[in-house]
């Protein structure tokens, strides 16, 4: 038997539900709580009493590294799934299901049952408040999810054993999902594995699937990268195109077949918001596009992080004079980063309406392409799609780059685009798409999973 991990906050019942799942599947129990307890001879409120929170967490951090991976049913403390290092172990070849309930249910429980408070506030604030900003970890620590605010502890046992053995909250949808993908612009290679994970009869059915959402999608790094992440830290997801024409029906599979999320790309990013339920208010929501959908607990959330893509390799060029080229998706994301690294920003499009539109709401400047010269400035983004295969035109000729110049192209299939190979030869210095691609892609893997991945490990496999 693969290892189940229960998380979720307090008073969602994952002692009293692991020790029946622990009976019914003849499998050993572990309190992460109780072994850091028996490990220090301390009870917690004690270790935060006396050594304060940085030492229980440290404690904490060493239980889970050191739990064994197989046979057991894990009960894990609230906070947990903060920790990106923590998540790494508790994913290893097992599948882990949330466990959730409503603010009103966690307080009558915990008033039953008291425990150390978190904060200063008065308990139901205080549940509210630590949901809110631990929910995002909770939901990237998620392979399954179950309510047990209406249900008794063997009831939700008995819900994890039937999720676990269909693989989603019902028989049959993942095999009748594998008709949208025939019918679909698959290449033959993914549809085959596709095919196996989804009709398996046994474990396998615990193989969770997500993927680019997108039209074309065929030349996205995705796939590669994430199936590769996902063999690296030995976690049950596969990763594929759901490359369509019609969005609508490629968030009606994803929902069919409980995907736990998608990277959204070109042509959905902004049409997707209106299938969405929340979006991210820091990013999404400023900038108006959507890369990344994390579906959980029947919510589907919605955020950017193309623009932290763009922003990460440009910290050291605060406050520079920067034209961007486009006005699209990604440019949208770019004008977000540049602006929030106080750049004094230009952007230039092929329709110059919509850089005005784009300008007006980050305060920048706006133009045609040919007001480029006038500008000089030290950092030139290109968010258009120019130089991406098969297409080989260069936004800038020769003559407009300099040598002073930094200059980073979004485009990146080829790595080495028309752009970047003029720049080079100017003695421009380049940032090549990869490293958006690497830093986005980062972000991602973050909000799916909990995991915080090296850039020198997405690095050594996207290349
Ligand atoms: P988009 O929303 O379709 O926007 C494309 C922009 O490019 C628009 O401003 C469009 O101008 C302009 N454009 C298109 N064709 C053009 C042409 N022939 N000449 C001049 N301008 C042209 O696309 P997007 O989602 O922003 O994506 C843009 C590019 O970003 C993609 O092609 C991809 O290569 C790159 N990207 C990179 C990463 C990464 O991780 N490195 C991630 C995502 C995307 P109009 O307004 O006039 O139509």
């Amino acid at each position: 038997m693969k290892r189940i991990v229960l998380t979720g906050f307090r008073g969602t019942g994952k002692t009293e539900i692991g020790k029946i799942l622990s009976s019914r599947l003849n499998a050993a129990f572990i309190d992460t709580d109780e072994l850091i307890e028996t490990r220090t001879g301390r009870s917690i409120p004690d270790i935060f009493h006396y050594e304060g929170e940085e030492r229980f967490r440290s404690i904490e951090r060493e239980i889970i590294a050191s739990l064994p991976e197989k046979d057991a049913i894990v009960s894990t403390g609230g906070g947990v799934v903060c920790d990106p290092k923590n998540m790494e172990h508790l994913r290893r070849e097992s599948s882990v299901v949330l466990l959730v309930a409503g603010i009103d249910t966690i307080e009558q429980r915990l008033l039953r049952k008291p425990r150390p408070p978190l904060t200063g506030l008065p308990l139901h604030e205080e549940i509210a408040e630590m949901l809110d900003r631990r929910r995002q970890n909770y939901y990237a620590s998620s392979d399954f999810c179950v309510d047990t605010s209406a249900t008794s502890p063997p009831e939700a046992a008995e819900q994890i054993i039937a999720l676990l053995q269909n693989g989603v909250p019902g028989k049959h949808q993942r095999t009748t999902a594998l008709e949208f993908f025939k019918t679909g612009r698959l290449p033959p290679v993914p549809l085959k594995k596709l095919t196996d994970i989804l009709t398996a009869p046994d474990g396998n059915l615990r193989t969770r699937i997500m993927g680019v959402a997108g039209y074309p999608c065929a030349h996205s790094r995705s796939p590669n990268l994430f199936n590769a992440l996902f063999d690296y830290y030995q976690i049950n997801y596969h990763y594929t195109l759901f490359e369509d024409p019609e969005l609508e029906e490629i968030m009606d599979i994803a929902r069919a077949i409980d995907a736990k999320g998608l990277s959204v790309t070109i042509p959905f990013k902004k049409d997707v918001i209106a299938y969405l339920d929340e979006i991210d208010e820091h990013a999404a929501q400023e900038i108006g596009a959507v890369n990344t959908v994390v579906f959980a607990c029947g919510t589907a959330i919605g955020y950017n992080t193309d623009w932290l893509g763009v922003r990460k390799p440009l910290v050291l060029m605060k406050g520079a004079r920067a034209v961007l080229l486009g006005a699209g998706g990604v440019a949208a994301g770019a004008a977000y980063a540049l602006t929030d690294l106080g750049m004094e920003v230009t952007i230039l499009n092929r329709t110059p309406q919509k850089a005005k539109i784009l300008a007006e709401r980050f305060g920048s400047m706006w133009g045609a392409w040919d007001e480029f010269d006038r500008i000089k400035p030290d950092l030139v983004v290109n968010a258009t799609p120019l130089g991406m295969q098969p297409d080989t035109r260069n936004p800038l000729r020769a003559d407009q780059l300099d040598k002073d110049m930094t200059v980073f192209d979004l485009v990146y299939t080829p790595p080495e685009t028309p752009l970047i190979e003029a720049a080079r030869a100017k003695g421009c210095t380049v940032i090549t798409g990869i490293e958006m691609f690497i830093e986005q892609a980062r972000e991602q893997f973050y909000l799916f999973f909990g995991i915080d991945v090296p850039a020198e490990k997405v690095r050594e496999l996207v290349l």
